[in-house]
C-alpha cells in the first residue's frame, strides 16, 4: 500500500511527462494541459469529458460555471475539492469544444489509467456520456445510467463505478439537475461501503531462468522544467 506522499510525487511525474504530450493534434491548439486537480490520496475521482476554455487557459478542471455547479453539489454532501480528485478523459481542449475524437481518447486513455491506478480510488463519478462509456467499455448512454451503482474492474482493481449526469447538461435543464444533486446524495454512503471486493491477488511468475535484467533507463533530468499551478493541488 502507497502512503499519500509517494502516490503525489508518483502522480507529479505522470503529469511532467502530460505536460509535454505531444501524442495528438490537440497539442498543436492548447495553451495549458489540464491534468487533474485535487488529492492525490483521494478515495473519490470525478472524471469530465475534456478542458473548455477557461480550463485551457487556467490549467485547472472544472473552473468554469460547470465547475461552480461541480463545488456547490461537493459542498451539499460535506466534501470540497482538497478531498477528491477531478480530471478529464482529454488532457488537452478541443477547439470550440467540439467532442472529443476518438483518436484523441486512444492517445490520452494512458494518463487517465496511470492516474486511476495511482490514486486508488473507492468511488468513482463518471461526468457525463464520454467517460462513462469509456470506463464501461460500452455503448448505453448516461440517461440509462446516471445514479446506478456498479462494481467495476479497472485496471488492476475494483471500484465502485457511479455514472453521473455531466453537471454542465445539468446547468440548462432543471430536471437533470434534480436528477445529479439526487444522486450526489448517495455518494457518501457509497464511499462509506469503502472499496469492493478485490479479484484475487496477481500472483508474479516465477522464472524458470535467471535472465539478464536490463538496468532501467536513467530518469531524463530536465532542471528547465517550471512550476505550474497544478502541482500546488495535488
Ligand atoms: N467540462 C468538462 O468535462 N471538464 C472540464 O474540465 C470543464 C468542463
Amino acid at each position: 500500500m502507497r502512503t499519500a506522499a509517494e502516490r503525489r510525487e508518483l502522480l507529479k511525474a505522470v503529469y511532467e511527462e502530460a505536460r509535454g504530450c505531444t501524442r495528438c493534434p490537440l497539442h498543436q491548439t492548447r495553451t495549458t494541459v489540464v491534468f487533474g486537480a485535487g488529492n492525490a490520496d483521494a478515495d473519490l475521482m470525478f472524471i469530465g469529458e475534456a478542458p473548455g476554455a477557461n480550463e485551457d487557459r487556467m490549467g485547472l478542471p472544472f473552473v468554469g460555471q460547470a465547475g461552480k455547479l461541480l463545488d456547490k453539489l461537493l459542498a451539499e454532501i460535506g466534501l470540497d475539492r482538497k478531498d477528491v480528485w477531478i480530471c478529464n478523459v482529454l488532457k488537452c481542449r478541443p477547439p470550440q469544444n467540439r467532442d472529443p475524437h476518438p483518436n484523441e481518447i486512444e492517445a490520452c486513455n494512458d494518463y487517465l489509467w496511470r492516474q486511476i491506478e495511482l490514486i486508488e480510488p473507492t468511488v468513482i463519478c463518471t461526468l457525463g456520456n464520454f467517460s462513462t462509456k469509456l470506463l464501461r467499455a460500452d455503448t448505453t448512454g448516461i440517461s440509462r445510467l446516471h445514479g446506478r451503482e456498479e462494481v467495476r474492474i479497472i485496471g488492476p482493481r475494483a471500484v465502485r463505478l457511479y455514472p453521473l449526469y455531466h453537471p454542465a447538461a445539468a446547468l440548462y435543464t432543471p430536471s437533470m439537475l434534480e436528477a445529479l444533486r439526487a444522486d450526489f446524495s448517495r455518494i457518501p454512503d457509497l464511499l462509506e461501503l469503502g472499496p469492493p471486493e478485490q479479484p484475487h491477488a496477481f500472483e508474479e511468475p516465477v522464472p524458470e531462468l535467471e535472465e539478464d535484467v536490463p538496468e532501467p533507463d536513467e530518469a531524463p533530468v530536465n532542471g528547465e522544467l517550471e512550476p505550474a499551478a497544478q502541482l500546488g493541488l495535488f
